[in-house]
């Protein structure tokens, strides 16, 4: 089996390409590396199953070969990404949607989209499920996301509807771990770098909005079960775990052991309330429910930001 991966450099995509050549497929991951990182799949260079293409995804795309999966995980992804990249954000939705999809129907290929919660916008129904269909500002700072996203679905289920492309949707809830970008803006590397570098905990607004956060390798085994099932409509991977932002900060700082003080900067524009997914459909198509506890996962994930954070320090 063959897997072109768009976005393969990046969070997600890397985990996914470490896990289908663990699994034994060929991966090809196509990347422009403008929030990936080649250092999250260099260990695979050399690989003889493995090829690394420097490609935008919103241009035309040519892959040598058969295909037999388009997985579709190129997209900025952090809110801080909405401002510094607007454009490419919804480039990659709309422009990188249509020309992964055009490449899994040339090649008879299955294709997934790695689409968002942020379809639901701020919600009004908690917790969210697939059948709802959300409270999206589309000119906010979080528009160019949720409305690329959004048209990427739509895309997605035409090209099945029409050209019979045997896609799938997964709606990303928030996940964490390895490889997530010191600098990326987030809550998790946010607050997990503050608290190890002895700096202030930054919580937006009063903290009493609410995520719920995955850890990846969990979130990874949702994807392959559901490229491995026959299911087309959207259908969302997460934890159910939901934790306002003040919580997730004293957890941090519990695990820590750090004295940092928590302190609180205006609240973010549009930022949803409430967000955890409502997990039925997972459990019952997929048999997937995640296994890995908040402190567990962040354990694993405070190991990864600490060797990082050395490294900053040796070259700062
Ligand atoms: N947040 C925070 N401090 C930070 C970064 C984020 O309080 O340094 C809050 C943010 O306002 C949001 C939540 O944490 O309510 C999750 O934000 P994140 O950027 O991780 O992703 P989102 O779920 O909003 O896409």
């Amino acid at each position: 089996m063959r897997a072109v991966v768009t976005g393969g450099a990046g969070f997600l995509g890397s985990h996914l390409t470490d896990r289908l050549i663990h699994d034994g497929w060929s991966v090809v991951v196509l990347d422009n590396l403008i929030t990936g990182d080649l250092a999250n799949i260099e260990h695979l260079f050399g690989h003889e199953r493995f090829q690394f293409i420097k490609q935008d995804v919103t241009e035309f795309l040519y892959v040598k070969g058969d295909i037999d999966f388009v997985f579709h995980f190129a997209s900025p992804a952090s809110p801080v990404d909405f401002e510094r990249f607007p454009i490419q954000v919804l480039k990659v939705g709309a422009l990188g949607t249509h020309k992964a999809l055009g490449l899994a129907k040339d090649k008879c290929a299955k294709f997934m989209l790695a689409s968002t919660s942020e379809v639901y916008g701020d919600p009004l129904v908690s917790p969210q499920p697939e059948t709802y269909w959300g409270n999206v500002n589309p000119i906010g700072p979080r528009g160019v996301y949720d409305e690329a996203k959004r048209y990427a679905e739509a895309m997605t289920m035409a090209y099945h509807h029409f050209h019979k492309v045997d896609t799938r949707i997964v709606r990303f809830f928030n996940t964490y771990g390895p490889r997530m970008r010191l600098d990326d803006g987030r809550v998790v590397p946010n607050l997990v770098s503050q608290a190890l570098s002895g700096k202030p905990l930054t919580v937006y607004g009063d903290g009493e909005q609410t995520r719920s956060f995955g850890y990846v390798a969990d979130i990874i085994d949702g994807v392959v079960r559901l490229a491995g099932s026959d299911f087309h409509e959207p259908i969302n991977i997460g934890s159910e775990d939901e934790r306002t932002v003040m919580e997730f900060a004293q957890t941090v700082l519990k695990l820590t052991g750090s004295g940092s003080r928590i302190e609180h900067l205006p609240a973010l524009p549009d930022d949803p309330r409430k967000r955890r997914p409502d997990l039925t459909r997972a459990k019952e198509i997929l048999g997937w429910h995640p296994s890995t506890g908040l402190e567990g996962g962040l354990e694993l994930t405070l190991a990864y930001f600490r060797e990082k954070l050395k490294l900053v320090n040796l070259n700062p």
